[in-house]
This record gives C-alpha cells, sequence and structure tokens, in this order.
C-alpha cells in the first residue's frame, strides 16, 4: 500500500475529499513534519480515521545515527518490513557570523539520500555492492530521509538545501520510484527543494541518462566515471560491460543541462592505473564539448584488492594538467571520514553489530 508521502499534492487532491484537506495534510507533513496524524489537529476525526487506513504515515523509523567532529552525520533508517538503508547530511559550509555575532550566512547542507536497499551495479569498490540488491525504496521512502534530516537538524522550511542521490543503490535503477520523489521533493506546498538543487548521481545507465534528459526536469547529473578506458572501468564498475564509457558520454551530451551548472564527473584515482598524465590527457579528449567538471577521488584500498591509494603529488599532477586544459576540477575532501565514510558503511557496521 502507498503511504501519504508517496502523493504529489495534486495526486492526494484527488484522492482526499474534500480537496483543500490535501494540502493541510501536506503542510503537517512537511512544514510541521508531523508523523501522527492524531497530531493534525484541523482534520476531522473521521477523516484522520480514514487517512490512518488509507495512508500510511508510520513507515520507517531511525535506529542510528553517527555524527563526525566535521559536522557530517549519518543516518540509518528502518522501514516496516525490516530492512535499511541510509542517508548523510553533509555540512558545507558553516555559519558566519559578524564581530557582533550576528549571522550573516546560514550553514549549507547537502543531504546524501539512498534509492535502493542494496544495489546491482556491483561495484568493486564498494560495501553496499557486497550485500547484493535487496528491493526498490518507494518514493515516500526517499522523500522521508529527507523531511526527517531537514526536522532533526531544525533547517527551517525557507532555507535550501542540495539532495543527492547518492547513497545506496543505483538511482536510475528504481526510475519510475526516483522521478515521483523528485516531484514530490520539488512540491511548492511540500519540501520545496527545487528541481536544480537535486543532483542524480549515476554509475551510468546510458539509456537511462537519456530517458531522464528527455524528461527535462531541470535536475543535475553527476557521473561515477573513474576510468578512462572500458577495460579498467569495467573491473570497477562491471555495469560498464553493458553501457560503455562512450555510451555514457553520448547519452551525456544529449542531457539537457541548466546554463549555470555542469556535469560532474567522478574520478577514481588509482596508483600506476589511471594516475598518469596519458589517462588525464584522455580524460580531457573524452570530456571535450561537455561543460563538465571533474572531481577527482582518492582510491582508499579494500580488502581483497591490489590497487593502492595515489599519491598526493600525482593527485595534483593530474589536476593541474586538467585544470592547464581549462577543465574545472576538484580533489574531494574526505568528509565524515571518522564516521563510516562511503556509502553502505553504516550499514554494515549495524550488520556486523547484528541489526539487519
Ligand atoms: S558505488 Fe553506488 S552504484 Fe556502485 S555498487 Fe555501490 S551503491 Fe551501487
Amino acid at each position: 500500500m502507498r503511504s501519504i508521502y508517496d502523493y504529489r499534492l495534486k495526486e492526494l487532491q484527488d484522492k482526499v475529499k474534500p480537496s483543500f484537506r490535501a494540502k493541510q495534510i501536506y503542510n503537517w507533513i512537511y512544514k510541521k513534519y508531523i508523523t501522527s496524524y492524531d497530531d493534525m489537529k484541523n482534520i476531522p476525526k473521521d477523516l484522520r480515521e480514514s487517512l490512518k487506513t488509507n495512508f500510511p504515515i508510520d513507515i520507517c523509523k531511525v535506529i542510528k545515527i553517527e555524527k563526525s567532529s566535521d559536522g557530517t552525520k549519518k543516518y540509518l533508517f528502518e522501514y516496516k518490513d525490516g530492512k535499511t538503508a541510509e542517508a548523510v547530511l553533509l555540512l558545507m559550509k558553516d555559519k558566519q557570523k559578524d564581530e557582533k555575532g550576528n549571522i550573516t550566512k546560514s550553514e549549507q547542507y547537502t543531504f546524501c539520500v539512498s534509492s535502493q536497499v542494496g544495489c546491482k551495479v556491483g561495484c568493486s569498490f564498494c560495501l553496499t555492492a557486497k550485500g547484493g540488491f535487496v528491493r526498490d525504496l518507494t518514493a515516500g521512502e526517499i522523500v522521508t530521509q529527507i523531511s526527517y534530516l531537514k526536522n532533526d537538524n531544525d533547517i527551517d522550511e525557507n532555507r535550501s538545501v542540495n539532495i543527492v542521490y547518492m547513497g545506496m543503490g543505483e538511482p536510475l535503477d528504481n526510475f519510475e520510484n526516483l522521478i515521483q520523489a523528485i516531484n514530490i521533493i520539488a512540491q511548492p506546498d511540500g519540501l520545496s527543494i527545487a528541481t536544480r538543487r537535486q543532483t542524480i548521481s549515476t554509475s551510468g545507465i546510458s539509456s537511462k541518462i537519456e530517458k531522464l534528459g528527455e524528461l527535462d526536469l531541470g535536475v543535475q547529473l553527476a557521473i561515477s566515471l573513474h576510468a578512462v578506458d572500458d577495460g579498467l572501468r569495467s573491473e570497477l564498475i562491471p555495469m560498464n560491460k553493458a553501457y560503455n564509457i562512450q555510451s555514457i558520454i553520448d547519452a551525456v551530451k544529449k542531457f539537457p543541462i541548466d546554463t549555470r551548472k555542469k556535469v560532474m564527473f567522478e574520478y577514481l584515482v588509482i596508483k600506476d592505473k589511471n594516475d598518469d598524465i596519458k589517462s588525464a590527457d584522455k580524460l580531457v579528449k573524452l570530456l571535450s564539448g561537455i561543460d563538465a567538471k571533474v572531481n577527482l577521488i582518492f582510491f582508499n584500498p579494500f580488502e581483497g584488492t591490489t590497487y593502492e591509494r595515489p599519491s598526493k603529488n600525482s593527485m595534483v599532477k593530474f589536476q593541474d594538467y586538467l585544470l592547464s586544459k581549462k577543465l574545472m576540477c576538484t580533489i574531494r575532501e574526505s568528509k565524515g571520514i571518522d564516521i563510516s565514510a562511503a556509502c553502505g558503511q553504516l550499514k554494515e557496521k549495524e550488520q556486523n553489530n547484528g541489526n539487519s
């Protein structure tokens, strides 16, 4: 059964009569973060009872929160079937104050949210991949990650946050629920997070990138590219055998991009594998014609791999080369390094502690 969080306002207005009640419910759940119909005081009792039966509201609980010294917080959600997924709050910029202590600029947050329990893509460097695929999250289960994080961190309803679909799962593999969630999150009477503030981070299902582009929702795109040749990329992301690098680049070239934004390409730098200037040059050529930004990520060795972390020096040289070719490039800082930095790690820890 679909929960109350699975509906756009218009859809709810078609189902709940009189229809103005839908706006009141939206206000309770997305502005006041009320999670019990009994607390919705302006909704008549008989309607509240019918809502309880037809539109479940109690769909998840948070069973663990980890906080890092840099402001990162990781939340582990448990759903009604006992399955778990995680969301991460990143403090991108702390608040700024003037000499009198008045706040001149508010904090800036990014939420990384999950779209699936587990994942089918099977990236060799990913803990989530190890557990295999369990199930898709519903649109409502995606939406509640965001409403919970906003509420838990007292983020004012008018303050914008950025959303990145890059927690557990491949968002484009859960296409219909993802699109519904994007639209619900953007509803002006709801969480009101504009689509241009929502980024789909994908391992590169090119056919779905094209499909997403055709919808022209105004969302941003981030591609986990990680390598410039198909051999290495297929080792890192086995799905590359089905959707190779060129097919991804072709799909991105067709994607409608907000003129103020760029397509982000994540590149995992591995010592003596893809950290040389020849690879950097290949990357420049591959991305020519795309308004791109490259994010270089240090490879962190995992159990069973022979790959090694690159040196800081080779990372900087790689970055300098891209910059010299006018390709925007940053080296990613590891946020939340003292908690469970990579996707899937909080869940993994809980499983080791005996939770599901
Ligand atoms: S890195 Fe992302 S796409 Fe790859 S297996 Fe992990 S969750 Fe899936």
